[in-house]
């Protein structure tokens, strides 16, 4: 009988799964330690969406102990669920932005990202005026002592929340999805680290962790969500989650909040009086790559 062909990808989760699973009950039954026991409840776990009531109250409890002991410091780690009649999205202003990243290390506090090595969710990208958007020959390094500097302008770019998300569609397990107020989500304890969304985004708006992400704990932001700004591990993959830990309370986004100059927009695309609309249906507004079908929530647009 000829052997089993080995899986397109070389690994699976249910590979992960029981190979962790015998080191993992090898350890525990060896040390009697209960970080392994915890680890092994881990491994076992259900997907997120499959969890019920009591079981997602134990896995945030879980996290939460984890993260507490972790970081020396009480960590609350919420599971907000979207709000109903809501689909978020974005608008950015690039008449107004003026390329000084403040956004970026805003993002950086709110949302837990490593600081050794840096991990960034935005990147702005400087252009020539003259030739326009072009992001062949954007330049994601500029380092000027100010900014804006003459003859250029400046494009924030992160996750787009694709209505049609290429991400989403090559994950072999289901680790990564879009909620129904359409912000594109990643369960890092469920995902296998293979990167097939990295390559699959066009955007380039997901991080891979190398490392493992470190963050002094005095600078953690304990005020967490399941599927947002909870600290990451090692191998897994992260990008913007329009920071549902706010936005599901009905708070802007932390870029939006810190932009010097009112260039970052942001609210519900269903209601017909939000500032957002009001935008997409007054401005001459553009997407990314728009010939690829992905259908970003993410508008640029020259307010003047
Ligand atoms: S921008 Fe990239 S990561 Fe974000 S939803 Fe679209 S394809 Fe996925
Ligand atoms: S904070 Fe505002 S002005 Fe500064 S780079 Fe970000 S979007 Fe542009």
């Amino acid at each position: 009988m000829p052997a089993p062909e080995p899986p397109a990808n070389g690994y699976t989760r249910r590979d992960s799964v029981v190979l962790g699973f015998f080191a993992l009950a090898a350890a525990a039954m060896s040390t009697g330690c209960a970080t392994d026991k915890l680890a092994l409840d881990e491994f076992v776990q259900k997907h997120f969406k499959d969890l019920s009531g009591d079981e997602l109250k134990d896995r945030l409890a879980q996290m939460e102990k984890r993260y507490s002991e972790e970081y020396g410091k009480s960590v609350k780690v919420s599971a907000t669920p979207p709000l109903p009649g809501v689909l978020f999205g974005y608008a950015l202003d690039l008449s107004r932005c003026i390329g000084c990243r403040r956004c970026v290390y805003g993002c950086v506090e709110e949302n837990n990202l490593s600081r050794d090595p840096q991990t960034h969710w935005i990147t702005v990208l400087e252009m020539d005026k003259e030739t326009g958007v072009d992001l062949r020959h954007a330049d994601a390094y500029y380092d000027h002592e100010t900014v804006p500097h003459p003859g250029k302008f400046y494009m924030p770019v992160a996750c787009q929340h694709c209505e049609n998300p290429p991400c989403v569609k090559v994950c072999p397990v289901q680790a990564t999805w879009k909620e129904p107020d359409g912000i594109v989500v990643i369960d890092d304890d469920w995902g296998i680290g293979c990167r097939r969304c990295l390559a699959a985004c066009p955007y380039g708006a997901r991080r891979f962790n190398w490392g493992k992400p470190s963050i002094p704990p005095d600078e953690l932001n304990p005020n967490t969500e399941y599927l947002g700004n909870r600290p990451r591990q090692r191998g897994v993959v992260e990008k913007c989650s329009f920071c549902l830990q706010r936005t599901r309370k009905g708070l802007y986004p932390k870029c939006v909040e810190v932009c010097p100059v009112g260039a970052r927009k942001f609210g519900n695309l269903l209601d017909p009086d939000s500032e957002i609309r009001y935008i997409i249906e007054n401005k001459r507004v553009f997407i990314l790559k728009d010939e690829l079908n992905t259908q970003p929530k993410f508008f640029y647009y020259y307010g003047l």
